[in-house]
């Protein structure tokens, strides 16, 4: 019995909470890839807060650096005023990320969410083009304002607020085929088809909310060569396939494509803070000052984290391990469709980005459900969430990956008996 009485969240907040559902349980402690419960029950975490916490929980060297700054009383809050600890985030950005991959991008601050990144990528693909359309893709997860959830692809978040918006066209994807881009061209061909030359299309590589679909790198070069020819602009949803959770940085690296826009959040800050930015080829950076703006764009605790955080790609063993990681979830995850039929189980996914879709009705939200009830933390994503996702913290100890992949076949060989 906790010592925290969860009737509080019944009684006092939201009917649209929704994880206080999932996991039933008062968390007051978290380390590294584990977090628990305030009666001292472990759990191993392979959600990492939806892809926030990829360097796992209260990172050591984050956590020195971000109270030595506020021992010194550094600014919290700044607006967009130029602090150190601003400064300090640009330059090591500049000289651990974009340098290295030959990156030319302005960094733009929008607000702290991912949702603010992706509205202001929208707003200045029209600025810039002049144009209104956004061609987004089916399942494709954008944000919860009214724009970014207009280029969401999912008719359950949409219904309610009445979207989408106008102007937008969702593209129906078959896994990213080829196909759907020709459809398109032809209608970009076709005067009067009725679908507009659009300013911007908008997509993630890997759909986390969607379903874990993953884009071929074909198709991704395919996409950019349709926005050159069109002039359309291309917006990269990097929230959360970005920041090495697909095994680079970016999640378009691999794919050889520069896209023109390209959102972070999640995982930004490092250590759970809220941060976003907004890249911009430079030429593309027409915003006149203050025509975006947003009270929490300078969240210099954040900067402070997400300094120290870039700190690890400065290490060229922090992207080899990671693909390391990446390979035995991949292999446990074959086996597993394997070993278990019964599941009807395809593997999805790239780097730590990973998971089984199922075929069966409910069955990886069953999963989930006994991996809570073994000790771990698991999310389930896609339409029907039929996935069940893999998102261990990048830096997790191989040992504890291990542990995890018992909790979970333990889990699926409880169900398929
Ligand atoms: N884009 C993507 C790809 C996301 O996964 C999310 C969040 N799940 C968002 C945007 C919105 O980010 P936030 O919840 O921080 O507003």
């Amino acid at each position: 019995m906790s010592q925290t009485d969860l009737t509080i969240f019944d009684k006092l907040e939201s009917e649209v909470r929704s994880y206080v559902r999932s996991f039933p349980a008062v968390f007051n402690k978290a380390k590294g890839e584990k977090i628990w419960d305030e009666d001292g029950n472990e759990y191993l975490d392979f959600f990492s807060g939806a892809g926030a916490l990829n360097y796992g929980h209260n990172d050591d060297k984050m956590k020195a650096k971000l109270i030595e700054y506020i021992m010194d009383d550094g600014i919290t809050h700044s607006l967009d005023k130029a602090s150190t600890a601003k400064a300090g985030f640009l330059t090591k950005f500049n000289e651990v990320i974009l340098k290295p991959r030959q990156l030319d991008y302005k960094v733009m601050f929008p607000g702290p969410t991912g949702t603010n990144t992706v509205e202001s990528a929208l707003k200045l693909a029209r600025k810039v083009t002049g144009r209104t359309d956004v061609i987004s893709f089916t399942n494709g997860f954008h944000g919860m304002t009214i724009g970014s959830l207009s280029v969401t692809g999912n008719s359950f978040k949409r219904k309610g607020a009445g979207v989408p918006l106008q102007n937008v066209v969702t593209m129906p994807y078959d896994n990213f085929v080829n196909d759907d881009l020709d459809y398109l061209e032809r209608f970009l061909e076709e005067a009067g088809s009725g679908v507009a030359i659009p300013a911007a299309m908008i997509l993630e590589t890997v759909q986390g909310e969607g379903g874990i679909n993953t884009a071929r790198f074909e198709w991704l070069k395919r996409v950019e060569d349709i926005c050159k020819r069109w002039d359309i602009l291309l917006i990269i949803d990097d929230v959360q396939a970005g920041v090495g959770r697909t095994g680079t940085f970016f999640s378009f690296e691999p794919a050889g494509i520069k896209p023109d826009i390209v959102c972070l959040s999640k995982s930004l800050s490092g250590y759970g803070l809220p941060f976003a930015i907004t890249l911009i080829r430079p030429e593309l950076d027409i915003w006149e000052p203050g025509e975006h703006n947003g009270t929490f764009r300078g969240n210099n605790h954040a900067f402070i984290t997400a300094t120290a955080a870039l700190e690890y790609w400065e290490d060229p063993d922090f992207e080899k391990n990671i693909q390391v990681k990446s390979e035995m979830v991949h292999n446990f995850l074959e086996k597993m469709v394997k070993t278990y039929p019964e599941m009807k189980g395809e593997v999805r996914g790239r780097g730590l980005m990973a998971g089984i879709a199922s075929d069966v009705d409910g069955f990886s939200n069953k999963v989930a459900a006994k991996a809570f009830e073994n000790g771990m933390i698991m999310e389930t994503s896609g339409p029907k969430d039929e996935v069940f996702k893999l998102f261990p913290p990048l830096n997790i100890k191989e040992k504890n990956l291990e542990k995890g992949f018992e909790i979970i076949e333990e889990s699926i060989k409880s169900l398929v008996k």
